[in-house]
């Protein structure tokens, strides 16, 4: 502890490797350069020294997901393809014939510990959608529960454009919110983030959040095979530090990486902290971590002020502008008179109706729509207030 009782950096640190090292439930995300050589077959060792490692994790009783990248790296090499295709229909033939050849070695490695896994295939439109994020969540649950490793990725031959997670990275920390996981590792090719000292670069142990200066830090990179890189890793870091679950960047490559995280070791970039997590109830949580925003309104601030002060509905008489081209039931944005955005919510109304009944007053909305049109744009249980 520091003189003034303050938690040091160093103390935080600590205490949550040490909580990363109890942790019950935990995601394991592989990026495709961790597990495919570099002509994109799957690199067999690699492949056998993880699953070892996390069925030793399953052994000291952990309830262990795998989110695996790697399956349109492993089509391009069965296909014989020179690239990564541009073209999206043969990009999802790549995905749908690697992802048979990766769960074929996975499966060959498992079965030789007596492991069980299971496929389990999402689109951002599966976690969006109230229902079917609830089934994912029991069916995961489940699994678990039996000490099943579910392998996830993104069902890359359905998912196109927006129902598009786009990379497993934020794949994985949404299945970390979705499972309510209490760690998410990252498994990647360096040793986690670095910072620059001068003329070197040195590995940055831990962080406390995701600011500006983290975003700085990060070497953009592409390359031919994977979606990701550290911009995406530190946004999955984001999506997870703020529903409580820390995250660790760590290297891959290392045969008892996994091992060294439940020990609780110095080891890749650990990220999150109390400060980082934003609290809010599971409605609210699924409402801000699965939704994008696809519109806004702007409020005038008589609305502003029932929403930030006394936690109303938003209702159409405090709308003063609608923007974009949306859906009932679509994430909008709330923008205050200044401009400032001061939340976001489920709307009950699309654009053409929302435009149609902005600034009117109830009775207005009783005397011209019908008696189901509900009295509110946007309902408090599907709101949440930016603080
Ligand atoms: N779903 C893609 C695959 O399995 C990976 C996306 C990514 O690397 O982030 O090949």
């Amino acid at each position: 502890m520091c003189g003034n009782n303050m938690p040091s950096d160093q103390d935080i640190e600590v205490t949550l490797r040490t909580k990363c090292a109890n942790a019950k439930r935990i995601v394991v995300k592989v990026g495709t350069h961790v597990l495919v050589n570099k002509n994109g077959h799957p690199n067999h060792k690699r492949i056998e020294s993880l699953v070892k490692q996390l069925c030793f994790l399953s052994r000291q009783k952990k309830e262990v997901i795998l989110v695996s990248s790697g399956a349109i790296g492993a089509g391009i090499a069965t296909l014989g393809l020179k690239t990564r295709p541009r073209d999206l229909a043969q990009l999802q033939m790549a995905a749908s014939v690697g992802q048979t050849r990766l769960l074929n070695v996975y499966q060959d490695y498992f079965s030789r510990e007596k492991k069980i896994i299971s496929q389990v295939l999402l689109t951002h439109a599966d976690l969006k959608h109230r229902g079917r994020h609830l089934n994912a969540r029991n069916t995961m649950l489940q699994l678990l529960k039996r000490g099943i490793i579910p392998i996830v990725n993104e069902n890359d031959v359905v998912a196109v454009d927006e129902i598009q997670i786009g990379d497993n990275d934020v794949l994985s920390a949404l299945v970390a919110t979705l499972v309510d996981a209490d760690t998410l590792i990252l498994l990647t090719t360096a040793d986690g983030l670095r910072q620059s000292t001068g003329r070197n670069t040195q590995r940055v142990p831990y962080l406390e959040t995701i600011s500006d200066k983290a975003l700085n830090l990060v070497f953009g990179k592409t390359n031919t095979l994977s979606t990701g890189g550290m911009k995406t890793k530190l946004e999955a870091a984001h999506i997870a530090i703020k529903a409580g679950i820390p995250v660790i960047i760590a290297p891959g490559k290392k045969t008892d990486i996994l091992k060294r995280i439940i020990q609780g070791d110095n080891v890749g970039t650990l990220i999150g902290s109390e400060k980082a997590t934003v609290k809010l109830r599971k409605r609210q949580r699924w409402i801000s971590a699965f939704h994008r925003p696809e519109g806004q309104v702007t409020v005038d601030a008589g609305a502003a002020s029932a929403l930030l002060e006394r936690g109303k509905s938003l209702l159409p008489v405090g709308i003063t502008k609608v923007t974009g081209n949306f859906k009932s039931g679509a994430l909008i944005q709330i923008v205050g008179p200044n401009r400032q955005i001061l939340g976001a919510g489920l709307t009950e109304y699309n654009a053409q109706e929302l435009e149609r009944i902005k600034g009117q007053s109830g009775t207005w909305i009783r005397e011209h729509l019908s008696p189901k049109h509900p009295m509110v744009a946007i309902h408090r249980d599907n709101l949440i207030i930016e603080s």
